[in-house]
């Protein structure tokens, strides 16, 4: 259904769509009416499969390099939406954690936040029109044992998001920020299952999160329906972290 939060007639650039909750997005904005370009970084297969589903392209760029998040964006063209997906996890104990995934971690899920917002920044002022969703966690909201890297990275999000929609808003260009609480997808796949099953018995909806749960807040976000919401954080967790 394409008339509310239609998004016909919009170009959309997800990054980190191959799979999981990024593939939803892309899914669920073309659903809406818009052209995505589904960005991937080594699931070639994976994302042409997306893109030809949904009538898109797909672009492979390492978001977490400045060089390649930017000739992303490039090769996007004119884009009316920006939805920073991409992430990944490198979970350890503080005391044991080294150099490699606190970098890792910051550079893909924080520095390339910065790269892409910053290279549709001009344009988007210049249109005066511009929707971005940046997808934090709520483990960025509350923190988690053995995440610090990764908290660290999605709070950072936050802080990031609020601070671009009071720069860009007079300009209309609106930033909110999703945060997932436990979604299925391969990144949680790894999780023992008692952590999984703790998850779901602390959540009051009773189940665990589907990648269309995350997809749905997202097209709301950066459809008209949402003209007048901006630097929000968006919980999308079942009521896990009220
Ligand atoms: P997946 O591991 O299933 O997918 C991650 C996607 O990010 C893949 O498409 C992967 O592409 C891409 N990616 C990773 N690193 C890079 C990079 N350097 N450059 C470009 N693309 C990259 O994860 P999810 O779908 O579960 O997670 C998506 C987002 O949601 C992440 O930001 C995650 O932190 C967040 N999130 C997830 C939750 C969950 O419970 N699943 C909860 C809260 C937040 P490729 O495989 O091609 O490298």
């Amino acid at each position: 259904m394409r008339g509310f939060c239609s998004l016909e007639g919009k170009t959309a650039l997800v990054t980190g769509a191959s799979r999981g909750i990024g593939r939803a997005i892309a899914e669920e904005l073309a659903a809406a009416g818009a052209s995505v370009v589904v960005g991937y970084r080594s699931g070639e297969q994976e994302a042409e499969e997306v893109a030809t589903a949904i009538g898109g392209r797909a672009v492979q760029a390492d978001v977490s390099d400045p060089t390649s998040a930017l000739a992303l964006v490039e090769a996007a063209g004119d884009i009316d939406i920006l939805v920073n997906n991409a992430g990944l996890t490198r979970d350890g104990l503080l005391a044991r954690m080294s150099d490699d995934d606190w970098h890792t971690v910051m550079e893909t899920n924080l520095s390339s936040v910065f790269y892409t917002c910053r290279a549709v920044a001009r344009p988007m002022m210049k249109a005066r029109a511009g929707a971005i969703v940046n997808i934090s966690s709520i483990v960025g909201v509350h923190g988690n044992g053995g995440q610090t890297n990764y908290a660290a990275s999605k709070a950072g999000i936050i802080g990031f998001t609020k601070s671009l929609a009071r720069e860009l808003g007079s300009r209309n260009v609106r930033a909110n920020v999703v945060a997932p609480g436990y979604i299925t997808t391969q990144l949680t796949d790894v999780l023992p299952e008692e952590a999984t099953e703790a998850m779901r018995q602390q959540t009051p909806l009773g189940r665990l999160g589907a990648p269309e749960d995350v997809a749905g807040a997202v097209r709301f976000l950066v459809s008209d329906q949402a003209s007048f919401v901006t630097g929000e954080v968006l919980l999308v967790d079942g009521g896990l972290g009220m």
